[in-house]
């Protein structure tokens, strides 16, 4: 029977895996930054257009390491609308999230809100481009400068975004993306940091491997955040591919666009000035009884969409947070659709006339 999931991990062919992977084989080097993770490293600054990049083992690692480098143990301010890795991040690095509520159009913090959040605890500031889709990074960028403040994005969904000509990754502080095996470029498990200055690049560097400065010699406080060499060869095998998947997730995309009656859902408006890398398509209900109706409904036909993001992260157990109405309100009522490379056309038309029927 078929299964519909909201996403199925893009795998390369098994043979062209093994050729890379028989380089590590050959050299008996696995892991601690081998040849194929320099490797992928050079092929993604060109392929994303930054200078500098490093790959680590997850995407919450570098956002771990950033706010150890930025939190100094006091409040971040973030966003309730996103993955639960952005806010436990700052908790399990001893800082307090300071919620700001997000703009309800574009699903990102509300950078209107920001400064009446800041106080003279205030160390940094962790948004998430979410879907890919970008904050508002200018406005967002003069009030981190204003106030002194570290500017830290999560981009775990931002792989192949440009924005205003140029990589999303480009913007804030410190950048960090995901390639778990559920985002559009993976590596199994595995993520990335990115920034613009060298010094931080210094530090982001040592403190994602154990802080070493050559075999004895320790720069400063660090954790395990490398990647092996196998999953490497993973990202090598995948980045022939990207163009293909692009293509793709974009057919899946414009056939949502074009389906979906769209006068009684919202779905995703994404910012002007964005090349987009169309990794989710999230359709927001007028309630959580419909949303909960169609889910049911999708699931009766072996469709599995996901209700992401729920819940609404300043409303975790383990967070003392103020109410953020606009973000308890979409998180109850968004869901995204199954999107990925392959998705057939009789399976998206079944969708979009599920989605479609309990509107009338
Ligand atoms: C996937 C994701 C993460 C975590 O990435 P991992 O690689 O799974 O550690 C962080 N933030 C957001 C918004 C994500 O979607």
């Amino acid at each position: 029977m078929k299964n519909i999931t909201v996403t199925k991990t893009f795998l390369p062919p098994q043979e062209e895996y093994n050729t890379i992977l028989k380089h590590a084989w050959d050299k008996k080097w696995i892991t601690n930054r081998g040849d194929l993770v320099l490797r992928l490293e050079e092929k993604l600054k060109d392929y994303l257009q930054v200078d500098n990049i490093i790959i680590t083992n997850n995407g919450t690692i570098p956002i771990q390491i950033a706010l150890k480098l930025f939190g100094h143990g006091g409040e971040v301010i973030t966003t309730p609308f996103s993955y639960v890795a952005t806010t436990s991040s700052i908790v399990w690095e001893n800082c307090k999230p300071v919620f700001v509520d997000i703009d309800p159009i574009y699903l990102t913090i509300d950078e209107t809100k920001i400064e009446a959040a800041i106080t003279d605890k205030t160390t940094a500031i962790l948004a998430t481009h979410v879907y890919g889709n970008p904050c508002n990074v200018y406005e967002i960028e003069r009030i981190a400068k204003k106030h002194n403040l570290k500017l830290i994005y999560d981009a775990a969904h931002c792989f192949g975004v440009n924005y205003n000509g140029q990589s999303l990754f480009n913007y804030g502080d410190v950048s960090t993306c995901s390639f778990h095996a559920t985002k559009i470029f993976q590596t199994a498990e595995g993520g990335s940091m990115f920034c613009n200055d060298a010094d931080l690049y210094h530090k982001l560097y040592y403190s994602h491997n154990f802080g070493h400065d050559g075999s004895l010699k320790f720069h400063g406080l660090g954790i395990n955040g490398k990647i092996s060499e196998l999953q490497a060869a993973m990202g090598l095998a995948m980045l022939p591919y990207m163009e293909e998947i692009i293509v793709e997730r974009k057919r899946v995309v414009e056939y949502y666009n074009n389906n979906l009656r769209t006068e009684f859902i919202q779905t995703l408006k994404i910012r002007e000035g964005t090349d987009w890398n169309y990794s989710y398509y999230p359709i927001i209900f007028d309630n959580e009884k419909l949303l909960l109706e169609v889910e049911r409904n999708l699931n009766e036909n072996n469709i599995v969409p996901r209700r992401y993001f729920y819940p609404s992260l300043n409303t975790l157990k383990y967070v003392e947070g103020n109410p953020m109405p606009i973000s308890e309100s979409i998180a109850s009522r968004i869901m995204c659709l199954p999107l990925y490379v392959n998705l057939e056309e009789e399976n998206l038309k079944l969708i979009c006339s599920i989605v479609n029927k309990e509107h009338v």
